[in-house]
């Protein structure tokens, strides 16, 4: 299943105030060269036509149209060793800002390696995300690389590993090369856009759900995510949850 088959780019925003008015939108995250962008690649039967490579988009937040106001965004890609703390502040900040404020994203995609499955800097990320009480699915993917048994043995650890950081996350191995897990993903992504899962239709707000402890919005001015883990804050429990295959 092709799930995002006809998405076509619309445009590269810097803050998120350029960001589209949008019905509902899922969001891709993870570390770079996880196999991030062949996964949305795969995810849309080949068809997708991504933004280039250069520095510059790559630390953008880039939106493709899926139709009826709904969108992907795919989110720069975190991890860079060498990138200078000058370059990736603002880029951090705006990666954050739109995890915690934007209210029409209706659940946060992280791709990882599975052969080096949650970094410190996915813990950050998803720690980072967990007050927002939106669903996580995690996608382990280039899973052809490892052999069957071991790449079932990451996905129980990672399920656990996960269950305790973000209860509710659901995992599962993903290859882009052989295109497996795409029904599995296409199943609980889409489930994530369904117009049922609106609350305010129509508009640009979509499903807002506060975070809880936080004190007002977090302006793309502010420093909104420097990948330190908040403090405190279980979840609202709100989560729906999806399959945990
Ligand atoms: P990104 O930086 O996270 O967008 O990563 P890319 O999608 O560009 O992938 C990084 C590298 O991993 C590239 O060389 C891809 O060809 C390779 N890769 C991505 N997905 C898979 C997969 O499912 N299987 C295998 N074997 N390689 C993959």
């Amino acid at each position: 299943m092709a799930f995002l088959r006809g998405a076509a780019f619309l445009k590269s925003v810097a803050s998120l105030e350029q960001a589209p008015a949008s019905a509902g939108e899922i969001a891709f995250a993870g570390r770079s060269n996880s196999g991030k962008s062949s996964a949305i690649k795969a995810l849309s039967g080949r068809k997708l036509a991504m933004v280039s490579r250069t520095p510059g988009r790559t630390r953008l937040i880039n939106y493709y149209a899926l139709g009826a106001e709904r969108f992907i965004v795919d989110l720069p890609g975190y991890g860079y060793a060498r990138v200078p703390t000058a370059v990736r502040a603002p880029w951090e900040e705006l990666l954050g800002g739109y995890l915690r404020t934007r209210a029409p994203l209706r659940g946060l995609a992280v791709v990882m390696d599975v052969r080096h499955p949650v970094t410190e800097l996915d813990r950050r990320l998803l720690l980072w995300f967990r007050p927002t009480g939106k669903p996580v699915h995690v996608l382990l993917t280039k899973a052809d690389k490892l052999s069957r048994e071991a790449a079932v043995q990451t996905l129980r650890r990672v399920q656990s590993e996960l269950a305790e950081l973000v209860p509710g996350t659901s995992v599962q191995l993903f290859s882009s090369l052989k295109k497996t897990g795409l029904d599995e993903a296409a199943a609980v992504l889409l489930a994530w856009l369904a117009p049922d899962q609106m609350k305010t239709p129509g508009g640009t707000g979509g499903l807002e759900i506060k975070a809880p402890g936080l004190k007002g919005e977090i302006s793309p001015g502010q420093n909104a995510l420097r990948f330190k883990a908040p403090r405190s804050g279980r979840r609202s429990g709100r989560r729906p949850k999806p399959s945990t295959a």
